[in-house]
C-alpha cells in the first residue's frame, strides 16, 4: 500500500519554537483560555507598530509593484542601493551592488546560503544555544550542525577554544548570531576578531546573522562582523522583522563581502537558488529604502525609559528574584535565557516542564533544548509583552517553580 511518509531529508530537521507545545497552547486558546505567549519574537501583536512612513510609502508604491511584476531575482535596484548605503554607513568595505540579495525574510536567505554551500557531511559550526533555524537549515541542506558553546559565565560570549577543538577537515562555515537570540549577548570586538582569525586560518565562510543589530541596551555597541572580516568570505543577514516591526512583510537582505573573488562558484550556486524562487515579494522590498533611510524610531524603544528597555529591566529583575533562577542581563535583542539551578530544579525533560507550566499557569515559553542547548536547565522568554503582562507571566512562573522546589 502506498503511504504518505515525509522525506528522509527531514529526519534531523526540527524547529521546536513552533513545535508541539505551541499546538497545545492553541488548543487551550480554542477552549477559551487566555494564554500569555512569551514564545515568539513577533513584535506587532504586542502593540509595536511599524514606522508610519514605511506603511504609507508601501501603500503609495503598490500600483508600481503591480506593474513591476517579478523583480530581478536579487531584488529591486533602489532597495539594494539602500542596503549598500547602509553597509557604507556601517564601515563595511568593498560592497558592490551585485553582492546584495533581497529575500522573503532572513529565513529564506539562510536556507539559500546553506543549501548552495553544503554537501552531505559538510560541517557547520553553530552556537549553542542558537536560533534553531540555522541548525535546521544546515541539516536540510545535507550538512552536519556542530554546536560550539557560548559561555554563560562570560556573558554568553562564544568559547573560541571550543570552536577550535571542533574544527575538522569537513568544517565549512561558522555561524555568528550577534546580538544573540536567545541569550541577548552582544559580542566584544576581541571575540569577533578571534572568530575572524579562526575563519581565516581554516578557510571557513562566516555567516553573520545580525538581524538585531539596532536593538541594543545600555552602552552596548554592535560591531558588524563584515567590517573586521577582511580576506574572509562573510555573508551578513539582516531584515525588517525586528528593528522595523515588520515581521509579516517577510523582507530581508544578505550581503556577501570579503574574499568573494575566490567564491565565484559558491556565489553562482546562490544565484541559481535565488533565480529558482524568481524574486522576493515586491511590495515588501519597497519597504526597505524608507526603513533604512527614514527616521530610526527603534531608538525611542531602547533608550532609558523606552518600552523595550523597560521591559527588559522588569523581566531581568523579576527572573533573578525567583530562588534558583539566574539570568545574564541581555545587552541586545528581545529575549532572556534564564538558568534554573539543576540542584533546586532537577529537570529530566524540559519540554514536559514547559507543557506543565502552560497547563498550570497559562504561560507559554520555550524550553532551552529547543535552542540546541545541551542541558535541560534553561528556558527562553520573549521580552516583548507589555510590562503588566510580563510581570504577571513571571509571577506565574515563580509560583509554578515554587511548587517544584
Ligand atoms: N535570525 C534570527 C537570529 C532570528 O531571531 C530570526 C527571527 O526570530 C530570524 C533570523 C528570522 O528573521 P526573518 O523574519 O527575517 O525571517
Amino acid at each position: 500500500m502506498k503511504s504518505y511518509v515525509k522525506s528522509k531529508k527531514l529526519a534531523d530537521v526540527c524547529y521546536d519554537i513552533r513545535g508541539p507545545v505551541l499546538r497545545q497552547a492553541q488548543m487551550m486558546e480554542e477552549e477559551g483560555h487566555r494564554i500569555l505567549k512569551l514564545n515568539i519574537g513577533n513584535p506587532a501583536p504586542w502593540g509595536f507598530e511599524a514606522p508610519e512612513e514605511i506603511i504609507q510609502d508601501v501603500i503609495r508604491q503598490l500600483p508600481d509593484s503591480q506593474s513591476q511584476g517579478y523583480s530581478d531575482s536579487k531584488g529591486l535596484f533602489s532597495a539594494r542601493k539602500a542596503v549598500m548605503h547602509e553597509t557604507q554607513r556601517l564601515g563595511i568595505p568593498n560592497v558592490e551592488m551585485e553582492d546584495i540579495y533581497l529575500g522573503n525574510g532572513v529565513s529564506e536567505l539562510i536556507q539559500m546560503a546553506t543549501s548552495a554551500l553544503l554537501n552531505n557531511g559538510d560541517e557547520v559550526l553553530i552556537p549553542a544555544p542558537d536560533y534553531p533555524l540555522w541548525t535546521a537549515s544546515v541539516s536540510l541542506a545535507g550538512g552536519t550542525p556542530v554546536h560550539y558553546l557560548c559561555d554563560e559565565e562570560d556573558e554568553w560570549q562564544p568559547d573560541i577554544a571550543d570552536i577550535r577543538s571542533k574544527i575538522t577537515p569537513n568544517t565549512r562555515a561558522i555561524v555568528v548570531i550577534n546580538p544573540n537570540n536567545p541569550t541577548g549577548a552582544v559580542y566584544s570586538e576581541a571575540i569577533l576578531k578571534e572568530l575572524v582569525a579562526v575563519a581565516r586560518e581554516f578557510n571557513l565562510v562566516l555567516f553573520a546573522d545580525e538581524i538585531y543589530d539596532k536593538i541594543l541596551y545600555d552602552e552596548a555597541q554592535h560591531i558588524p562582523l563584515a567590517r573586521l572580516a577582511t580576506g574572509v568570505l562573510c555573508i551578513t543577514f539582516n531584515g525588517l522583522s525586528k528593528t522595523y516591526r515588520l515581521a509579516g512583510f517577510r523582507s530581508g537582505w544578505m550581503v556577501i563581502t570579503g574574499d568573494k573573488y575566490r567564491a565565484e562558484d559558491y556565489i553562482e550556486g546562490i544565484n541559481i537558488l535565488t533565480s529558482m524562487r524568481l524574486c522576493a515579494n515586491v511590495p515588501a522590498q519597497q519597504a526597505i529604502q524608507t526603513a533604512l533611510g527614514g527616521y530610526q524610531s527603534i531608538h525611542e524603544l531602547i533608550r532609558p525609559g523606552g518600552r523595550l528597555r523597560e521591559q527588559r529591566d522588569i523581566a531581568w529583575e523579576m527572573l533573578n528574584e525567583i530562588p534558583g533562577v539566574s539570568c545574564v542581563k541581555p545587552k541586545g535583542a528581545l529575549y532572556m535565557f534564564p538558568r534554573l539551578d539543576p540542584e533546586m530544579y532537577p529537570i529530566e525533560d524540559d519540554e514536559q516542564l514547559i507543557l506543565d507550566l502552560l497547563r498550570e499557569e497559562k504561560i507559554l515559553v520555550v524550553q532551552g533544548t529547543a535552542f540546541n542547548w545541551p542541558n535541560t536547565d534553561h528556558l527562553r522568554i520573549v521580552t516583548l509583552p507589555r510590562a503588566d503582562d510580563l510581570r504577571m507571566a513571571i509571577e506565574r512562573l515563580g509560583n509554578f517553580l515554587a511548587r517544584r522546589r
